[in-house]
């Protein structure tokens, strides 16, 4: 029970290091609490309060800011311990969408990687835009046929220069009022782009997830970034190593846009994992050129890690 003098807030959970929540109440400010009682019981059960949980913060006249209860999630972007499909970890509370970010060049595009992350953010149910940044450093038609399969499977994607002031406007656009989840390889641009994005950030370039360089605490826990445009962008340094969770190989195909009116479709229907069966749908459209060979191959790929 709240004590005389107390006062109730709401607010947003920004991040989460040593037991210390970050919140920005709706009134504006920040401030940093602990949280209450059963809340610290479901904690250590594995369902924690994270960046992006919509929270309720009690602010004592005087004594330390607690966090009384939790609001239900509009969505989680989980990822799944390998060999743990039950112990999923929740990354991020209440995001929008995922954005991808890879670079024409330096770093090169690692597409498997991308494929993984466009995965992950479908099987938390969340649309993914992709970036593509740097595209001062490639001529355009080449730019825009290495990555024909994603606006082809039907991914919104954003080519973008930093340095060019391209694509710049689009992004702005896409993360206002959102909750995003900005990932991709270090050096891809995204804290450039931020900053393009909201000069007011002044986030050092390489900031973005610098943090999992610090130290031997590699962690999940994600970061919540607020816009002047409303809406938030979530650093997830976690996300980095999509290569570790395991997926559900019974659905991923599911999580293949451009697969999708093709399945059901093959000789042994949804039973078929369309890696060595007979009458494959899926295989029959890569091989006419109508499902992209190298997204095929990503597939197959997750399906054997899985
Ligand atoms: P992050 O690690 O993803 O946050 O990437 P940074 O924002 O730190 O950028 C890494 C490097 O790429 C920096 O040297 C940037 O100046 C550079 N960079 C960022 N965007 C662009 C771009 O659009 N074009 C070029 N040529 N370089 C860029
Ligand atoms: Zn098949």
């Amino acid at each position: 029970m709240p004590e005389p003098g107390a006062t109730i807030a709401r607010g947003t959970v920004l991040s989460f290091a040593g037991g210390d929540y970050e919140i920005l109440l709706d009134d504006g400010r920040i401030v940093a609490g602990r949280l209450r009682g059963r809340l610290k019981l479901e904690a250590r059960t594995g369902d924690r309060v994270v960046a992006g949980d919509r929270v309720r913060v009690h602010e004592p006249a005087n004594g330390s800011t607690t966090i009384e209860a939790v609001e239900p999630r509009r969505s989680q972007l989980i990822r799944r311990a390998p060999g743990h499909a039950r112990r999923a970890k929740v990354i991020v509370a209440n995001a929008d969408q995922v954005v991808a970010v890879v670079a024409v060049a330096h770093p090169e595009p690692h597409l498997r990687m991308l494929d993984r992350l466009l995965v992950l953010a479908g099987s938390s149910g969340l649309p993914a835009i992709i970036v593509v940044n740097k595209t001062d450093l490639a001529a355009e038609p080449d730019v825009r046929a290495r990555f024909a399969a994603y606006p082809a499977a039907g991914y919104d994607v954003l080519f973008t220069s930093v340095l060019e002031e391209r694509g710049i406007a689009d992004l702005r656009q896409r993360l206002c009022g959102r909750e995003s989840v900005l990932t991709g390889p270090s050096g891809a641009g995204k804290s450039s782009l931020l900053n393009s994005v909201e000069p007011g950030l002044g986030l050092r370039v390489g900031a973005v997830s610098a943090a999992v360089h610090k130290g031997r605490h590699t962690t999940v826990t994600a970061r919540l970034i607020p816009l002047a445009t409303g809406g938030f962008v979530a650093d997830t340094p976690g996300l980095r190593e999509v290569g570790l969770w395991g997926v559900d190989t019974g659905t991923l195909d599911t999580l293949f846009p451009e697969f999708r009116d093709r399945l059901g479709t093959c000789r042994f229907a949804r039973s078929c994992t369309h890696t060595h069966e007979p009458d494959c749908a899926i295989r029959e459209a890569v091989d006419e050129g109508w499902i992209d060979r190298e997204r095929f191959e990503s597939y197959a790929a997750m399906r054997e890690a899985g």
